[in-house]
Formats: structure tokens, sequence, C-alpha cells
């Protein structure tokens, strides 16, 4: 399998989920061996800088990296549509501090990246393997990898909200599978909780069209969902979003229960540290 890049660059604009400011991206064709790169648009411009998972700096509401010695934040559903849709070299030039939100999932980026066309390079592929075992928890939430010729996930959620409750995904994931079951799930909140959130500095650019919302009698934009599992969905393609920190194709068999942003990176951390180390 060849590594891949994108055919032309593609721009996207928007607002950031949490600053509400505006925000532009735009992702330009890497060299074989680039891997994920981040380059902050601004006047004395910096060289791009790799992705790793020691670049996140902060998870408590979403995947925040820090690139030239600031915050890039949000740049999980990003990362989850380069990662589940097979582009292995790209430079994501940032304008603003947060990657726009559009609508709430990782479709937009699927949608403009295959219209850019993904084109195969001259190198091949070189798979990120596990030869053991691995795990973390947290707060009786868990991440497990299990070795594997290929990357499979198993997600459970499992909420109090009766609109939820415990819902699993499974899937070998492959673009098809990723543009087609998970690319659309949208980020979610609880209604009970935006105005704690925006006193807080979050959500400020979080909308009825960029989030599902579940309110005490139930989800309450009903209209903007796309599958009845929307959250299980949404939360594997979280997990995607850290696996692309690895800077690589995982294969493995991937186990999580009740996820979070925060156990995504702690789980990608100890992967990338066996992998340096020559432990994994
Ligand atoms: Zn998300």
């Amino acid at each position: 399998m060849k590594q891949t890049t994108l055919g032309k660059p593609i721009t996207l604009v928007g607002q950031g989920l949490h600053t509400g400011t505006p925000s532009k991206i735009r992702l330009t064709p890497a060299p074989a061996g680039a891997g994920i790169t981040v380059q902050r648009m601004v006047a004395d411009l910096h060289e791009p800088e790799r992705l790793t998972p020691l670049k996140v700096k902060n998870t408590s509401s979403a995947i925040h990296v820090e690139v030239d010695g600031r915050l890039v934040k949000s740049v999980e559903h990003v990362l989850a549509a380069l990662y589940g849709m097979g582009v292995d070299n790209v430079n994501l030039q940032v304008w603003g501090e947060e990657i726009p939100a559009m609508d709430g999932s990782a479709w937009p980026f699927v949608k403009a990246m295959a219209k850019a066309k993904i084109v195969p390079l001259k190198t091949s592929v070189e798979p990120m393997r596990l030869t053991q075992t691995m795990g973390v928890e947290l707060d009786h939430r868990y991440v497990m990898a299990f070795p594997a010729r290929r990357l499979e996930t198993c997600v459970v959620v499992d909420y109090e909200h009766p609109a939820i409750g415990r819902q699993l995904f499974h899937g070998n994931i492959s673009p098809e599978v990723f543009a087609g079951q998970l690319a659309k799930a949208k980020t979610f909140g609880w209604a009970s909780r935006i105005k704690e959130q925006r006193a807080q500095g979050l959500i400020k650019g979080g909308t009825a069209s960029n989030a599902l919302i579940f309110g005490e009698g139930g989800l309450e934009n009903p209209r903007m969902r796309t599958y009845p599992d929307e959250p299980v969905r949404h939360k594997t393609l979280d997990l995607l979003a850290a696996l692309a920190l690895l800077g690589g194709r995982f294969m493995a068999h991937v186990v999580a229960i009740r996820p979070g942003h925060a156990l995504d990176v702690m789980f990608v951390k100890k992967v990338y540290e066996m992998m340096q180390g020559g432990k994994a």
C-alpha cells in the first residue's frame, strides 16, 4: 500500500467551537514521510511542525496541540477526517487559534478532501504494529489494544441519559467505513451544562446546527441527527483523531470503553512511547 497526500490544496473557513472566533485552515499536499504537520499562519512564519502525541497540551473538552509555542485548538475532527480517509501526509495551515467547527462532524473535511482527490505517492506505508496487548485506564474508562493485521475498533458508550444509554460501534476502519458510517457523526452536549460551559469560556461557537444537544426531554435538535446511535459513532471518530497523532497507520484491534479525549490521548502517548522505545 502506498502513502498518500491530497491532489491539491483545500481551504475551509468557519468559526471555532470553543472560541467562537473566525478561523480558516488550508490543507496542502506534502511529500511521503512528512506525516501530518501544522503551521500557524502568523507574521513571522515558522516551519511546519510534525504532530505527535507529545504536542497535545489540553484534552479537557477537545484536543488542543501546541505548535510554535502557541495552542492550536480543537484539531480532532480534521485529524479524524485525515486518518479515516487514509491521508498520510499533509500540512495543515491555520489562521486563528482554533480549527473551524464546521457542522460538528468530520464530514465537511472529508467532502473537501474527496473533491481535491487523495493521491498515492511513490513510497509505501510502513504500518505500526503491536507485538503485545496494552492499554490504559482512567476513572473506570478503558482503551485497550490487541495485536492485529488491520485497524479494527470497538467502542462502547454508557450514559445515564435515556436518549443515549449504552451504545456499541464495531468496525474495520477503512475510508469506505469512515465516510459511510462515521464521518457525519456530530459532536454532542448537554443542554443542562451549556450555561456552565459558556461561563468557563467554552462552546462560544456551539449552536444547534453544529452539535446534537440532549436536554431533559431527549434530543432537542433531532433534525441534525444522521445516525440513531450517533454519540458512539462520534466517540469512534474522536478515537481515530487521537490515533492520527501517532504519525502512521496503526494496525491493532482497539477496544474503548467510555472513551474521551483525555483517555484517548493517554492511550496514544503510551503507544508512542512503546514504539519509540522499541517495546511495542
Ligand atoms: Zn469530537
